[in-house]
């Protein structure tokens, strides 16, 4: 069967490049090619600055307003196509339909909606100085550049779009090579709300394409979401011409519990924060910490919900809650953080392999993994794993958990149960 060829969005429409060169896209729950994807090549980043250039003299001339208008049309379509869209979702990252189809493009609509609706109320303000004044007023900054990371890929390039855009700024957004489709749909809707063309562009390719975006001098900010090493390379990059940034980067979250929490509570809050996505979210709370006279009822009543309830499939499959990781690389770099837990001497109460469901043999399944005896020094309580792995520590009390929480090199996110 001939695979559909998906171009580089440039100008409001699809654009041919001109080296030929293109690369191919792997559905995780199947391990199979699904589609193929043209390279953004000089002819297409030329193009792409361009139009962004004459996109924003369009929409930066228009009034908040009217630019919250049009947003709010584009909301609509993404509402109309939720469906279409979570599908695209399932199919290139491996998560479950269950998800996507609640979470994914809802989420993504709503950070449109939100920023549409704060666009007209922008102001700058006046002070007196000297018996005179003076104002400020709040100005785009001309073309910014999104990019993204796999795990929420529609998701991620609505959250980028949605300030840039709803502030008169164009946009060149480059997806990651692992799931490249939902931003190429969204430019599609931008263009069908009415947007004008060229504010909104997509460019395909590997880290090569991010790196020449992040080191542009027509690029006034760079807003990134990846791993904590890149987002370095990247604000690198773009500390060459002093662009802006905003990175959102990775985590090793602490999720603590005291023994006056309602345990079911914080037994669900674990779950949720190490495997809804199939672990793959930045802000999950990793390191569980669990105050040692709850710990007895937490672990009894997590290994019994992680047995009983978490069901690995077909991720397109309604009943399932628990999809494949993104790669054969990624599933064996979790692969590999799991047996370094082992070896460090961490006990793996539960998972800890690969798994074949019926449904989706050839899929990157890793079952839901729970290391107990953990330490704060081991490799899986200080490096960012990004799967369905969790690290349980005990502690004793409030202080000596905080700090041990703290003892982090990631930022990000922190839950507490009590
Ligand atoms: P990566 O850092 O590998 O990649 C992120 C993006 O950067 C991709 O589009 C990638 O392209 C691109 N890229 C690669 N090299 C460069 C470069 N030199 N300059 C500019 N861009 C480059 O992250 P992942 O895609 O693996 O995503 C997982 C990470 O993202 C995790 O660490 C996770 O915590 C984090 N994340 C953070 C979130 C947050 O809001 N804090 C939300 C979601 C994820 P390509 O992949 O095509 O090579």
């Amino acid at each position: 069967m001939l695979l559909k060829c998906y171009k580089n969005f440039i100008n409001g429409a699809y654009l041919a490049n001109s080296s030929g060169e293109t690369f191919e896209v792997i559905n995780p729950a199947t391990g199979k090619v699904i589609y193929q994807v043209e390279v953004a090549d000089e002819k297409i980043k030329q193009q792409a600055i361009t139009s962004a250039q004459q996109g924003f003299a369009k929409w930066s001339a228009m009034s908040a307003t009217q630019r919250s208008r049009l947003l709010l049309k584009a909301v609509a379509l993404l509402r109309e196509r939720n469906d279409e869209l979570a599908k695209i979702e399932v199919l290139d990252t491996g998560k479950p339909w269950q998800e996507a189809s609640v979470v994914d493009v809802e989420s993504g609509a709503d950070s449109i909606e939100f920023f549409a609706g704060l666009a007209p109320g922008i102001e700058g303000n006046q002070q007196p100085i000297d018996g005179d004044f003076y104002y400020t007023r709040r100005d785009p900054l001309g073309i910014c550049a999104g990019i993204g990371a796999w795990n929420y890929p529609l998701q991620i390039a609505c959250w980028k779009a949605a300030p840039a855009l709803a502030c008169g700024n164009s946009m060149i957004f480059k997806p990651s090579e692992e799931t490249p489709l939902g931003a190429l749909k969204l430019a599609e809707i931008f263009t069908e709300a009415g947007i004008p063309d060229g504010v909104f562009n997509v460019v395909q390719g590997a880290g090569e394409v991010g790196a020449w975006l992040s080191h542009h001098e027509d690029i006034a900010k760079i807003s990134f979401t990846g791993e904590v090493n890149t987002g370095k390379k990247a604000m690198t990059a773009a500390a060459s011409t002093l662009k802006d940034v905003t990175m959102e980067l990775g985590g090793k979250s602490p999720l603590i519990i005291f023994d006056d929490a309602d345990i079911d509570n914080a037994v669900s809050a674990a779950m949720l924060g190490n495997f809804y996505t199939q672990g793959e979210i930045c802000t999950n709370g990793t390191r569980v910490f669990v105050q040692k006279s709850a710990y007895p009822k937490f672990i009894e009543k997590l290994v019994q919900r992680t047995s009983q309830n978490i069901i690995v499939g077909d991720p397109m499959a309604p009943e399932t809650n628990f999809g494949a990781l993104i790669s054969r690389k990624h599933f064996n770099t979790v692969l590999d953080y799991i047996k370094v837990g082992v070896k460090e001497g961490a006990t793996l109460l539960h998972g800890g392999k690969s798994i074949q469901p019926e449904n989706a043999s050839e899929g990157y399944f890793i079952a839901p993994t729970i290391f107990t005896d953990c330490t704060d020094e081991m490799t899986i309580c200080r490096e960012e794993i990004f799967g369905p792995v969790m690290s349980i520590l005990t502690f004793d009390n409030e202080d000596e958990v905080i700090n041990r929480a703290n003892s982090t090199k990631y930022g990000l996110a922190a839950g507490v149960f009590t």
